[in-house]
């Protein structure tokens, strides 16, 4: 039988541990039993009409709350047998030890029943009164008869015919001795060895102990007076246990155990004083173990309601006080219960009814459809749990999470729910925050690329019907310098402005996002193609390009765009990938623009991942060669000088632009070291061309990141005494864009170079920003026309006009120019009638190899050495 956790047991100390309490136990406990033997001796009925016995009901009491006590019971019994009740004789020494072993052996094992089902020997249930009947009325009383009248018959003191109704009268005598004494005895033994005083009562400590002890004492009393006034003797004793009951419904268990006991004493003693018949004093004595075990009955029913109650009221205590709603209701929803903080949570005054019925207290219907879900889900499996929202009397709304709990009615056969809900306001709040931090930019306040790549996921994936999303990656171009010069916060400053701007620009449904550093996604969904997306693009770019105020200074910026298409379905990852390569298109382009993903533009990005791995390799073996391309005089047709270009065949790929090549190796860092070893390459072959008697220029390309290199000036000074070249033959050629910017002391360096001699020329003119008027500023000796003036120049008026004026320019500046690409005769004619000094292109060579330029000085001619610099 199962029983709650947590409720006395008898402990069962180990061999060792005899403390004084435990020997005090065991020799009260022997003398107990001694002393019921003499009670049943002297006071009960001896003989063949009735036996009580109460040294079984000590017995099993004592052997349950300590079994190692067997021994001593033994040696008590067998006292008792031959002394006691005077037996010896009859009995003779082994019948005598095997009576006693038998007999409280039985005991014993009843102690043991009580033991294993888990008896609580403060009898607070009707539960523990069923164990103890069982092990003392089945168990022990049952095999102590059988045992003990067998040893009788054995020693002939009981007739082989007689056997049965001597079992049965010793069986009687053994449930009745039980029945008076070992509930109590239990009780008291087992708070005696807990080292507690016995509680009189349950509700003891509200109790004046005078009051207490006067209410004991009226059913003795009440006896006395009844067996004295008595018509004929103890005709009317059985009233004295109605003060019996009383008490027990009164204070419970404890009080009826101990109040049974003390009348069963009296009544056992007046019988025994008033009445003759020994037929009637056991019909009292009956009448006394019926109103015993009735009163204790009532008593542990009446404890163990008391627990409940206590139990319930301690759990109603923790429902009032807990910072959670607590309600229950009905199944229409009439509240019966509302705890205080749900009063608070809901707004409901602490004394006002509660009127409302549940679904009241719902916002919207949704959440009624939820309630109701709820309550079917918690009808079938007992119990819901999941997350609502209540309305407030003032009309807030309040996220709950909630727990529904029905409870059936067995009686009325009705439901009632039971709810418990947290108000989760704060939360939900700090989860914002958190999300809000999790997917947003907290410079910006923009979404940042998490949430960007969640929506775009959605994006490309949910749409019902085909349609195309424009992928844009837009990007500040140049960022670093303005972190560099101004500082990270103007460099935040300018982003926020940015973002600021852009978010203007996007309509309901786009998506803009900050992707890291200084750039920005923009998703628009459902667009036709490309071109609704350029358009916003070139808005986009004026927003870059808008001066930015930081603190009265005015910063400008330029911005680049990559734009891509994505179908439905497509992955997200690649749409951004695309977009991106776009991006690197077009700030490749020079930045400032917008550039459209295509196919060739991914291969290519591929490629430069492979070139970038092959890099290292292309600059450890020095695979790389130069080609020179001759310059010549555009009158005379000698050649005056040779640009020397970056030439690499790549071993599967073959070919590859050297305009790549220094891309990977300006990305890598690298270019310091390549830039130094071809610039020490293409002067060692110039002075072998001088040695040869050729009066030739060696014109070297040099990247900006080269020049911002604070070695550059010692890397050329050493170079040119290494190799022995004439200073005066060398030019650098830098291209329009470093020139303009100069943020990193570029001009300081030119000035530099050229103070030993060297010559600058500005390659691609035209193609940046500067205007001509700057050139006036810039420490330059040549000027190189880009190309595509030059391929323009016998078709477009403007690019004859922007010629013309340059060369003007020039002239005045006394710069030398060199048109670049000059492919055909006729561009060659106007550029020597516009005045152009030099001319370069394919009309006159394609860059040759050292051997073959060697052979097209021999058959061109060039100037002599002495001509040189000129
Ligand atoms: P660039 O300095 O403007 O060089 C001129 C480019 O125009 C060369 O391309 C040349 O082959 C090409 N070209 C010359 N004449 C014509 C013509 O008549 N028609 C056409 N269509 N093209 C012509 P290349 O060799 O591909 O070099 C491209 C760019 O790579 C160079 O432009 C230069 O900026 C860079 N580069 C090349 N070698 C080096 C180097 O050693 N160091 C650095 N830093 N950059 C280099
Ligand atoms: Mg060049
Ligand atoms: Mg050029």
């Amino acid at each position: 039988m199962a029983r709650p956790a947590g409720t006395a047991r008898p402990s069962t100390p180990g061999s060792s541990s005899w403390s004084r309490r435990e020997v005090a136990f065991a020799v009260i406990s022997v003398a107990a039993y001694l002393g019921a033997a003499v009670w049943a001796r002297y006071v009960s009925i001896p003989g063949p009409v009735l036996v009580w016995f109460p040294p079984a009901g000590v017995a099993i009491g004592v052997l349950y709350l300590r079994p190692r006590l067997f021994p001593a019971l033994v040696v008590a019994e067998i006292f008792s047998t031959a002394v006691i009740m005077d037996l010896a004789q009859e009995f003779g020494p082994v019948a005598l030890g095997v009576n006693a072993v038998v007999i409280v052996g039985a005991y014993h094992l009843a102690g043991e029943a009580l033991r294993q089902l888990h008896f609580d020997p403060r009898l607070r249930s009707s539960d523990d009164l069923v164990i103890l009947a069982f092990a003392c009325i089945v168990v022990g009383s049952t095999v102590a008869a059988v045992a003990g009248v067998l040893v009788q018959t054995w020693v002939g003191l009981v007739d082989a015919d007689d056997l049965l109704r001597s079992i049965g009268l010793f069986w009687v005598g053994d449930v009745i001795g039980c029945a008076c004494l070992t509930p109590a005895v239990v009780m008291v033994g087992s708070a005696a060895l807990r080292g507690e005083t016995l509680p009189m009562a349950d509700d003891e400590h509200g109790l004046p102990r005078g009051l207490l002890v006067a209410e004991f004492m009226v059913a003795p009393v009440a006896a006395v007076v009844l067996m004295v006034v008595g018509d004929s003797p103890m005709q009317f004793t059985y009233l004295a246990f109605v003060p019996v009951v009383a008490l027990a419904v009164r204070h419970g268990v404890a009080a009826a155990a101990l109040s049974s006991a003390a009348l069963g004493a009296v009544l056992t003693a007046g019988a025994h004083q008033l009445i003759d018949d020994p037929l009637i004093r056991s019909d009292v004595q009956l009448l006394m173990v019926v109103l015993t075990l009735t009163g204790i009955m009532v008593g542990a029913v009446v404890s163990a309601r008391r627990d409940v109650l206590e139990a319930k009221e301690q759990i109603s205590d923790v429902v009032e006080a807990t910072p959670d709603l607590v309600a229950t209701a009905d199944r229409d929803g009439t509240v019966r219960y509302l705890n205080p903080c749900g009063r608070a949570l809901l707004g409901i005054e602490p004394d006002a009814p509660v009127t409302a019925k549940a679904f009241d207290f719902l916002p919207d219907d949704l959440a009624v459809d939820l309630m109701r879900e709820g309550m079917k889900a918690a009808e079938r499996h007992g119990s819901w749990m999941g997350e609502n929202r209540l309305r407030r009397a003032d009309g807030r709304i309040v996220p709950v999470s909630q727990v529904l709990v029905c409870h059936r009615n067995r009686s009325e056969g009705t439901l009632r729910f039971s709810t418990v809900c947290r108000d989760m306001t704060d939360q939900r709040a700090l989860e914002d925050q958190l999300r809000q931090a999790a997917l947003y930019d907290d410079v910006t306040g923009l979404p940042n690329r998490a949430l960007l790549e969640d929506q775009l996921v959605r994006l490309l994936h949910v749409a019902e019907r085909p349609t195309r999303t424009a992928v844009m990656f837009a990007d500040v171009d140049h960022l670093q310098r303005v972190n560099e010069s101004f500082g990270f916060a103007t460099g935040d400053r300018v982003v926020q402005t940015i973002a600021v701007r852009l978010s203007r620009l996007v309509r309901g449904a786009d998506l803009l996002a900050r992707y890291g550093g200084a750039q920005f996604v923009l998703v628009l969904p459902d667009v036709s193609d490309e071109f609704d997306a350029i358009l916003l693009a070139n808005r986009m770019l004026d927003s870059f390009s808008e001066a930015v105020d930081v603190d009265g200074r005015k910063v400008r910026v330029t911005g680049s765009i990559g734009i891509t298409l994505a179908e439905n379905g497509h992955d997200h990852d690649t749409a951004l990938r695309r977009a991106e390569i776009a991006l690197h298109r077009a700030k490749e382009a020079g930045g400032g623009r917008v550039a459209v993903f295509d196919q060739d533009l991914e291969a290519r990005a591929r490629q430069r991942m492979d070139l970038e791995a092959d890099l290292r390799e292309v600059l450890d073996h020095e695979r790389w060669w130069l080609a020179y391309q001759p310059i010549v005089d555009a009158t005379t047709g000698r050649v005056t000088s040779a640009e020397a270009l970056l030439r690499w065949t790549h071993p599967e790929r073959g070919p590859v632009a050297p305009y790549e090549l220094i891309r990977l190796a300006e990305h890598s860092g690298a270019i310091v070291d390549l830039g130094r070893s071809i610039f020490a390459h293409a002067c060692r072959e110039a002075v072998q061309w001088h040695r040869d008697g050729h009066g030739v220029d060696i014109t070297v390309n040099v990247s900006a990141l080269q020049l911002r290199d604070p070695g550059f000036v010692r890397d050329v000074d050493e170079v040119i005494a290494a190799t022995g070249i004439d200073p005066a033959t060398v030019v650098v050629e830098l291209t329009e864009t470093v020139l303009a910017a100069d943020e990193h002391g570029e001009i300081a360096t030119l000035a530099a170079l050229r103070s030993q001699g060297i010559r600058i020329a500005m390659d691609d003119f035209g193609t940046g920003f500067s205007s001509l008027s700057t050139l006036r500023d810039l420490p330059i000796d040549i000027v190189k026309l880009d190309r595509s003036f030059t391929t323009q120049l016998t078709t477009s008026a403007d690019a004859r006009a922007t010629v013309e004026a340059a060369v003007g320019l020039a002239h005045a500046l006394r710069l030398t120019v060199v048109a670049e690409g000059v492919e055909t005769q006729a561009q060659a004619d106007t550029l020597v009638a516009l005045g152009c000094h030099k001319i370069q292109g394919y009309l006159v060579s394609h860059p040759l190899g050292p051997d073959d330029l060697t052979a097209f000085l021999g058959s061109h001619g060039t100037r002599t050495p002495h001509d040189a610099g000129r």
